[in-house]
């Protein structure tokens, strides 16, 4: 059914299925559990990384891992699936550039409080200027049993702001806007009273405001007292809302994109791709694995280049022998998103290799290997959009330009499994609030979901190393 110009009903509802996913996921610790939650709606089972592996798989059957609650990895194993076979697998990370609180965030200045925050990756950090900010993360809560466990926390309202400077003080701000990242950009809020310039708790705690561990003790339950908080890792979000825009509601404006946009499209392409008998017949395992620390450089107990990932897919090969055989029959798609062209930049991108909003899915070349793109894994994915009908575009760089990067070339460098680099066009990328195309979403579903269902027999087709 065509209901918007050429947008169709299903690419519609993936993108208002992407919306209440994204508002949903204000921090990776979000991300993780919805998906967790999502992947588990599916009839996948939660497999600690505590546990013995071996005994517990079983072929047809599907499994998640999570580690620190901000990385996951979910898996289908195939009906045809031994030790020793292949995985395909799509990987893509969970965090975005943010504000995050500082150890001792408690600060006041001219009778405002305010909050001290670190930057956290490479945002474009002048638009969250003049934001409605909310506050979410997870807090260490020592329960009455003496356990201390982690909760998430989505403080969902328009709590801080950091405020520009009035143009009459400052005549230069639509010339050149500057500011220093440690002075004039702390947020503030709310206005200090008596009260909150002399309250401590009982140990004497200063570090944060009295009223915000209040707030947040609330938020998570009656029966958690602001006393019982033993740590936090709090980041700060856009209030507003993600949603569809544009005059034909072709495009979406949203925080996070890079990379919710890829993590959301990844997980419904795994579930997609068991919607036929061919998990049946496969004899691979599907992989989607989702990293937190990418926005950092993914030097972490669980960023991409941790042995998360590896250690998996290790103690699913069963022995060293088998492990190291099947890194040879298997891939690995980064799915993370891509530059679009910019209309009032178009000089900023290469002539002829500019992806455009709503026409499918990216892949990105580059010579010197940022991405990791090449003709073994373009057979591969235009065999998949070949299958899915979906369509794909090409990225390069300008030589003149510098270029992004992702944690493909370091999975790639970490496994030797052959990798490509993909993702969906967008605008704005690293800034608070960016955009993409509305049918974009379901086109990148129907590509990945291609990928998972015919990957066992493409390579057995493609011959590189014999
Ligand atoms: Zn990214």
């Amino acid at each position: 059914m065509q209901l918007y110009g050429k947008m169709t009903a299903t690419a519609k509802n993936r993108a208002l299925e992407f919306l209440k996913f994204v508002n949903a996921s204000p921090t990776p610790y979000h991300v993780v559990k919805n998906l967790a939650e999502y992947y588990k709606s599916h009839g996948f089972q939660y497999l600690s990384e505590k546990q013995d592996f071996g005994s517990l798989l079983e072929a047809g059957k599907s499994y998640y891992v999570v580690r620190n609650q901000s990385s996951i990895v979910a898996f289908s194993v195939g009906g045809k699936w031994k030790p020793g076979n292949g995985f395909s697998i799509v990987a893509t990370h969970t965090d975005s550039p943010t504000l995050r609180l500082k150890p001792k965030s408690r600060k006041s200045a001219n009778g405002y409080m305010q909050v001290g925050v670190e930057q956290y990756g490479g945002g474009i950090w002048h638009s969250w200027f003049d934001r409605d900010l909310s506050l979410a993360g997870r807090v260490m809560v020592e329960e009455k049993d003496g356990r201390i466990v982690q909760h998430n926390v989505h403080i969902d309202r328009p709590l801080l702001r950091i405020p520009t400077l009035a143009i009459h003080l400052d005549r230069t701000a639509n010339a050149s806007f500057s500011f220093n990242l440690e002075t004039e950009f702390t947020p503030l809020i709310g206005l200090e009273n008596e009260l909150s310039k002399e309250e401590t708790f009982e140990n004497g705690e200063k570090a944060h405001h009295p009223a915000l561990l209040s707030l947040i003790s609330r938020e998570i339950g009656t029966e958690v007292s602001p006393e019982s908080i033993v740590d936090f890792e709090l980041i700060l979000g856009d209030y507003e809302k993600a949603r569809l825009g544009g005059i034909h509601e072709e495009f979406v404006f949203s925080p996070r994109l890079d990379n919710q946009g890829m993590t959301f499209s990844a997980s419904r392409s795994l579930i997609s791709s068991l919607s036929d008998k061919s998990l049946e017949n496969d004899d691979c395992i599907r992989v989607v694995a989702s990293f937190d620390h990418e926005e950092i450089g993914s030097v972490s107990a669980q960023g991409a280049e941790s042995n998360l990932l590896l250690s998996v897919l290790e103690r699913l090969s069963g022995s060293t022998e088998n492990f190291y055989r099947c890194m040879r029959t298997s891939f690995l798609v980064s799915a993370d998103m891509a530059h679009a062209v910019h209309p009032n930049y178009a000089s900023k991108y290469e002539s002829i290799n500019s992806p455009e909003l709503n026409k499918g899915t990216v892949l990105k070349v580059n010579a010197n290997q940022r991405y990791m793109t090449n003709s073994h894994g373009i057979t591969i994915l235009k065999r998949a959009a070949q299958l899915s009908k979906a369509p794909v575009q090409v990225f390069v760089a300008r030589n003149d330009s510098p270029c992004g990067s992702t944690i493909g070339p370091k999975l790639a460098a970490m496994t030797g499994i052959p990798t490509l680099d993909l993702g969906n066009p967008m605008l704005s990328m690293h800034s608070c609030r960016e955009m993409c195309g509305t049918k974009d979403f379901e086109y990148s579903v129907q590509l990945l979901s291609a990928f998972f269902q015919n990957f066992s027999d493409m390579e057995k087709k493609i011959i590189v190393d014999e």
